[in-house]
């Protein structure tokens, strides 16, 4: 296998980010939030854009597929049926004398990168005794070099109280996933639409989970997005294994085709017998090469009839199915692909970085579909008022039709650049030639490569290169 790298480092991309407005430090004025960030004015829009590809992709475009949008906030019981409450934990070690916390599993993988071993364990599905031991033999520091606690399990769901007594029975959690909104509205999604198994429900929303580890920018944050499909199915009649390739291949397909990413940074990582909740047959990860390594980016297990069966006991409701032709009344198995938005930002700014030294510049090569300005208009110069008048023109025309920039500071040349980075495909100038002979210069993104056109074959050409 060839020796690939990520294409930068996660700090080129943090200062991009920061200095194009694409993701900002939560609360900076305040000295910040740890594992928070917020979506500059070019972020939101690459944001915006993902999750559009991807409700379009696997809601809109298939008949077999509805669309949800449940409450961050759901009855707490969905929590213990769904076992967060007694389980959604992370393996946590405090350090004796800053008192900080690390994730056990990552303080040991760090330990494996500084003194590689001959058969290494598989971390993911050490438990939690198991990471103590290792911790204890290998003798492992805090980063600090402190010495550490004995792992405890931490809970990642966040807890809130609804009304002015804050007691047990008002409390209530922030969902830690989207899915379980899924399952527990089963009922009456079945009742109110003409479906009929094999169909799948998706939705898109905000999850919290109490994250500790920090340094991974908008990789794991406190607060993120996901996009959550349950596919529900009756095991006798459909072939689960077929089921799950055919996602598997679908998500391929969008992360490939429909993002653009470079499949060799792209992998598929099948979870150890170890690794995987009792209740599931099979669970893969594909992962990306992000600056930090090779991690989980999409999510995809086959969760059998655990999750309905779980809310039919807590709640005492019949989840059940029955076929329209035979009557039969089962509860439907289930396979979940589960993706977080903003790893897949991640992963697009990441795979979209170019340093391009023959011009010493920057390039985010976006695709076009995903760049958060399609087209920039400039005048040549600021100072002269019919150049100005002309581009204003052209700038309000091409609008209409799509999201384009205008700037007409500094220097043609500085222009153009503060583009690259933005990842803006074609820059259109309004030069004196307009004005005398009705031309316009286009530039491109990818290879700074200048063409002439005339001003009236403008839209058309614009249409042909962003179709
Ligand atoms: P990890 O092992 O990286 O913590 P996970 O296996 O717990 O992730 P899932 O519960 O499977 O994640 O969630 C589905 C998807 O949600 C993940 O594949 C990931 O893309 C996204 N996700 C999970 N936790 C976070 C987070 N803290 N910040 C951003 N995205 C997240």
């Amino acid at each position: 296998m060839p020796d690939i790298k990520p294409t930068t480092s996660l700090e080129e991309i943090v200062s991009l980010a920061k200095r194009r407005g694409f993701v900002y430090q939560t609360s900076e004025i305040y000295g910040g939030l740890a594992n928070a960030y917020e979506y500059g004015p070019a972020g939101v829009e690459i944001l915006r854009k993902i999750k559009n590809l991807w409700w379009d992709f696997f809601i809109s475009k298939r008949e077999d597929m509805l669309g949800l949008d449940s409450q961050i906030i759901l009855h707490p019981k969905t929590w213990e049926a769904s076992g967060h409450v007694g389980s959604f934990t992370d393996p946590m070690v405090e350090d004796k004398v800053s008192h900080k916390r690390y994730r056990a599993d990552h303080l040991i993988e760090a330990w494996l990168a500084k003194n590689p071993i001959n058969n290494p364990p598989s971390v993911e599905s050490m438990k939690s005794e198991e990471m103590n031991r290792f911790l204890q033999e290998n003798k492992v520091k805090s980063p600090d070099g402190n010495e550490i606690s004995e792992v405890k399990n931490f809970n990642l769901l966040f807890e809130s109280s609804i009304g002015v007594v804050a007691d047990e029975s008002s409390k209530v959690y922030l969902r830690g996933e989207t899915a379980q909104g899924i399952f527990s509205n089963f009922k009456q999604i079945l009742d109110s639409n003409r479906v009929k198994l094999p169909f799948g429900v998706g939705q898109v929303g905000k999850s919290f989970r109490n994250e500790i580890t920090t340094g991974q920018f908008v990789f794991r944050t406190l607060e993120f997005e996901q996009a959550e499909i349950e596919y529900f199915f009756d095991p006798e009649t459909s072939d689960w294994q077929a089921l799950f390739n055919d996602w598997q291949e679908k998500m391929w397909y969008f992360v490939t085709e429909i993002l653009g990413i470079d499949a060799s940074r792209l992998r598929w990582r099948r979870h150890e017998d170890s690794e995987r909740s009792f209740y599931s047959k099979d669970t893969y990860d594909l992962e990306y090469l992000y600056p930090f390594g090779w991690k989980e980016l999409w999510g995809i297990a086959y969760r059998t009839d655990y999750d309905l069966k779980q809310h039919m006991q807590f709640s005492g409701k019949n989840l059940e199915y029955t076929d329209p032709f035979t009557m039969k009344k089962f509860v439907p198995h289930v396979i979940e692909p589960a993706v977080g938005i903003n790893r897949l930002f991640l992963m697009v700014l990441c795979d979209a970085f170019h340093q391009d030294e023959s011009k010493n510049r920057l390039v985010l090569k976006l695709d076009q579909r995903l760049a958060p300005y399609q087209l920039a208009v400039f005048p040549l110069l600021k100072n002269k008022e019919e150049l100005v008048a002309k581009a204003r023109e052209v700038f309000v025309n091409l609008s209409k039709k799509y999201r384009v920039a205008w700037d007409e500071r500094g220097n043609i040349g500085k222009r153009y650049l503060s583009q690259d980075e933005l990842g803006t495909p074609y820059c259109v100038t309004i030069d004196f030639d307009t004005l005398e002979k009705g031309t316009v210069t286009i530039r491109r993104r990818d290879d700074a490569s200048q063409e002439i056109v005339e001003l009236a074959e403008l839209e058309q050409k614009l249409a042909l290169m962003l179709a």
